[in-house]
C-alpha cells in the first residue's frame, strides 16, 4: 500500500476575490453579534445589581430625565400654578437640606409630589424623590418634612436606590450606558405605578444610615431632632402598610426608631425638641385626595 501523497497545494489565486458566498461573512457577523449580545445580556444580568450602585451617578440622572421628565405635562392647567408652587416649595426645602448633607458633586436631588393619599415617600433613580399628599397632610412642620427629605436624600447619597432596585431595572441602568434610549423605554414600564414601590426594599442597615443622616441634617439646620421624632410617629407601622408597599415593611418600627434616635441624639448632645416652623401654605392647601396615579 502506498502512503497517501501529501502535497502542498497553492491556494487558489482568486481566494481573496471570490464571491461565491457573498452572504457568508454577513451571516457569520450576525451570528457573532447575536452570540456577543447573548453573552452581554447574561453577564450584565448577573452583575447588574453589583454594578448599578458603582456606575457614575450621571447615568442614573440621564435615565431619570428620559423616564420622568414628560411627567410635568400631566398637570392640568387649572391646577398648574398651585402644583408649580408646591414643587418649588418642596424643592427649596430639599435644596436647604441637601446643602448640609455633603452630597458628592453631580448628584442633584429633584423632589416632586404625588396626589395619592398614601402615607409614604420614596427616592428613585437619578436622585428623584416623590412625596405623596397623604404623608404631607400628616406632617405638621417644616422640621418634620425636612427630616423626611433628609432620610430620602440619604438613600440617594449612599446609592441605596441603585443597590436595591429590582434586577430588571438594574440591568436597564447598566445597559443605558451603551443604549440610553432603548434602556429608558424598557425602564419606563418598570418604574411605573406599583412596580416602583415594590422594587424598593432597603436593608435595615441602609435604613439606620438614612435615619442617622436625617438626625444629623436636622441638628445642622434647626439645632434639634424634633422633626425626626415627629416623622417617625407619623409614618404608619409596618403592619398597617398596604399590600405591595415594600418600602414601608422594610422600615424599622416606630418604637425601635425612636429609641435609636434618642440614643443617637443624646450621644451628639442634641435636643429632642425645639422651635418648629409651620409648613408653607402651598404645602398645606393640598387638592382633594386623589387616587394613586397609575
Ligand atoms: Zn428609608
Amino acid at each position: 500500500m502506498t502512503p497517501p501523497r501529501l502535497e502542498n497545494r497553492l491556494p487558489p489565486e482568486d481566494l481573496l476575490e471570490r464571491d461565491d458566498h457573498p452572504l457568508r461573512e454577513l451571516a457569520w457577523l450576525a451570528g457573532a453579534s447575536l452570540a456577543l449580545l447573548a453573552v452581554l445580556v447574561l453577564v450584565t444580568g448577573l452583575s447588574a445589581r453589583w454594578l448599578a450602585p458603582r456606575l457614575p451617578f450621571k447615568y442614573e440622572v440621564a435615565l431619570a430625565e428620559r423616564v420622568f421628565d414628560d411627567e410635568k405635562a400631566v398637570v392640568t392647567s387649572a391646577d398648574a400654578a398651585a402644583a408649580r408652587a408646591r414643587r418649588a416649595a418642596l424643592q427649596a426645602l430639599a435644596d436647604r437640606v441637601a446643602a448640609v448633607m455633603a452630597l458628592p458633586p453631580g448628584m442633584p436631588v429633584v423632589v416632586s409630589d404625588d396626589p395619592s393619599d398614601l402615607v409614604n415617600a420614596y427616592a428613585t433613580v437619578g436622585g428623584r424623590i416623590h412625596v405623596f399628599h397623604g404623608l404631607l397632610r400628616k406632617l405638621d412642620s417644616e422640621q418634620a418634612l425636612a427630616a423626611l427629605l433628609a432620610h430620602e436624600i440619604a438613600h440617594v447619597k449612599h446609592r441605596h436606590v441603585a443597590a436595591n432596585m429590582g434586577h430588571g431595572l438594574a440591568v436597564m441602568l447598566v445597559l443605558s450606558v451603551v443604549m440610553p434610549e432603548g434602556a429608558a423605554q424598557a425602564a419606563q414600564g418598570l418604574l411605573s405605578s406599583a412596580a416602583q414601590l415594590a422594587l424598593l426594599g432597603y436593608s435595615r442597615d441602609a435604613e439606620r444610615q438614612a435615619d442617622s443622616e436625617a438626625l444629623a441634617a436636622s441638628v445642622a439646620l434647626y439645632g434639634h431632632a424634633g422633626g425626626v421624632a415627629t416623622l417617625f410617629k407619623v409614618m404608619p407601622q409596618a403592619e398597617d402598610a398596604p399590600a405591595g408597599t415594600a418600602w414601608l415593611r422594610s422600615h424599622p418600627d416606630t418604637v425601635e426608631r425612636l429609641a435609636a434616635l434618642r440614643a443617637a441624639a443624646a450621644a451628639k448632645g442634641a435636643a429632642m425638641e425645639g422651635a418648629v416652623t409651620a409648613l408653607p401654605g402651598v404645602l398645606k392647601a393640598l387638592p382633594a385626595a386623589g387616587a394613586p396615579k397609575s
